[in-house]
């Protein structure tokens, strides 16, 4: 007997920890996440099927009295995702009650089902400002076991006898609700890590902006992007930055490279779409923009950086310029050339003096290399 009561807690458990891993599978890969209308869905068949194999894997406890452990998917469901999934399981979970057969009892489970979905999403939030998740869930598992208590009462008018199995039942899936909320949370902890490892992966540590291989993934995505008609490179790079780095020291020049991110930043058309690609040269991409407006912005961001006093560490002011290339195209295709361009162009505009924006499309190149 006890040993069958056994197996079946480990098959809750197991369908549980499954459910829960596909569960978390499915939550959007980001920090904060709103479950759009399919995922709800999925997640609703997910825990009806979970909720069915459960069924099939009951706990059988003395006097033919059959247990499942059902409502702890309803729990999770409310805790994890509040009303809009675990209403409608509820309602489907009286509803697979009542196809399993309908008699007083089976009716009863049904409605009990429903008043859970109803009332749990409500205690939960309600407590979950108080307490931790693990108190939180265990009081829901409290609820759920009592009106189980009082479905037995109608069962077998036995006080005594429904509080005893209530016990029992109570100690058995407050223990699956520890280990799958454990199992859950470790899931959402590696998940988390591996977000936060992947932002990083994308982040220069010294100014924030994006890097070098954000930058490479970013451009590959243009060609392919109907929303994108017309797309340009701004090459930029400080003048003369060794000389800042030899006189000021390199701390003062690290302090000068955020600062610059800074303007960059609130200077750039989109600033998303600002990334360091190298010790002291950055690299903007402007979509959507004429070649005129393109020009513009860019000699906008070159004199507001020469105008800009950059503070040192000391307290004391200085002046730099940056030289700006500016490779325009009204094709997405060749990106790598674009690139080229632009930095062929910053090229240009060190070549001319500094402090200046050198701008070409790929067009006028186009058309020049067609008529030659
Ligand atoms: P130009 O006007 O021709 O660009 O001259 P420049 O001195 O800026 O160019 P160069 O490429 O010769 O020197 C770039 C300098 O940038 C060399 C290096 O010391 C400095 N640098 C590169 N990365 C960093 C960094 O992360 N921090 C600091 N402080 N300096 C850096
Ligand atoms: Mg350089
Ligand atoms: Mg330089």
């Amino acid at each position: 007997m006890l040993s069958s009561v056994f197996l079946s807690v480990i098959a809750n458990i197991s369908i549980l920890c499954t459910a829960s891993y596909i569960f978390v599978k499915l939550i959007p890969k980001k920090k904060i996440y709103t479950l759009d209308l399919k995922q709800k869905l999925w997640m609703i068949a997910l825990a009806c099927l979970a909720s069915f194999l459960l069924m099939l894997f009951s706990v059988d406890l003395p006097e033919k009295v059959i247990l499942d452990f059902r409502y702890v998917i309803l729990i999770l469901l409310v805790y994890y995702f509040g009303y809009p999934v675990a209403a409608p399981t509820a309602f489907l979970m009286a509803a697979l009650r009542l196809l399993w057969g309908i008699n007083p009892a089976s009716t009863r489970t049904a409605l009990m089902y429903l008043l859970l979905g109803l009332v749990l999403p409500y205690v939960s939030k309600k407590i979950a400002k108080q307490f931790n998740k693990y108190a939180v869930l265990l009081m829901l598992n409290a609820i759920c076991v009592s009106a189980i208590m009082i479905n037995l009462f109608f069962l077998y008018n036995d006080v005594l006898f429904s509080a005893t199995v209530c016990f029992i039942l109570l100690i058995l899936s407050s223990s699956i609700v520890i280990v799958v909320t454990a199992f859950i949370e470790d899931l959402i902890k590696n998940r988390n890590l591996y977000l936060d490892e992947q932002k990083r992966a994308k982040i220069d540590y010294l100014t924030g902006l994006y890097n070098m291989r954000a930058f490479n993934k970013k451009w590959q995505t243009i060609p392919a992007n109907d929303s994108i008609q017309t797309t340009a490179f701004m090459m930029l790079d400080i003048d003369h930055f060794k000389w800042i780095n030899d006189t000021y020291g390199h701390a003062n020049g690290n302090f000068i490279l955020r600062q610059l991110a800074t303007i960059l930043t609130v200077g750039a058309p989109d600033s998303e779409l600002v990334y360091r690609v190298g010790g002291e040269e950055f690299c903007l991409i402007v979509n959507n923009m004429s070649y005129v407006e393109q020009k513009k912005a860019a000699e906008k961001i070159r004199s507001s950086v020469a105008n800009k006093e950059f503070l040192l560490e000391n307290g004391e002011v200085i002046y730099i310029t940056i030289s700006i290339g500016l490779g325009a195209s009204t094709q997405k295709k060749d990106m790598k050339n674009l690139f080229r361009l632009a930095d062929h162009c910053l090229y240009i505009a060190k070549d001319q003096g500094r402090n200046r924006v050198v701008a070409a499309t790929m067009d006028n190149l186009a058309e020049k290399n067609k008529t030659e």
